[in-house]
C-alpha cells in the first residue's frame, strides 16, 4: 500500500484556481459593453441580459459578449 500523500499536487491545483479567479477579475473589468457581433449595447443593469447574453472568456484574456439573437444564429448554424 502506498500511503503517501500528494500534497505538492494539490497546492497546484489550488494555484491554478487562483489564477482563474484572477483572469475572470479581469474579462469582467476588461468586458465589452456591446454584442461583439451586432453592436447592440449591453446594460449590466438589465438582469434579462445578463441571463440571456452569452459571455465567453479566452485564456489570453479576450472576452467575447454575444447578445440573445447572434447566440441563437451561431448556434443554428452549428446544428445545421
Ligand atoms: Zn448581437
Amino acid at each position: 500500500m502506498n500511503r503517501r500523500t500528494r500534497r505538492a499536487m494539490s497546492k497546484g491545483k489550488l494555484k491554478k484556481l487562483n489564477d482563474v479567479t484572477t483572469q475572470v477579475e479581469n474579462a469582467i473589468a476588461n468586458m465589452p459593453k456591446k454584442c461583439t457581433k451586432c453592436d447592440k449595447d449591453f446594460k449590466m443593469s438589465d438582469k434579462d441580459q445578463l441571463d440571456d447574453w452569452n459571455i465567453e472568456v479566452y485564456l489570453d484574456g479576450t472576452v467575447k459578449l454575444t447578445c440573445l439573437m447572434c447566440t441563437k444564429n451561431n448556434s443554428k448554424e452549428q446544428t445545421k
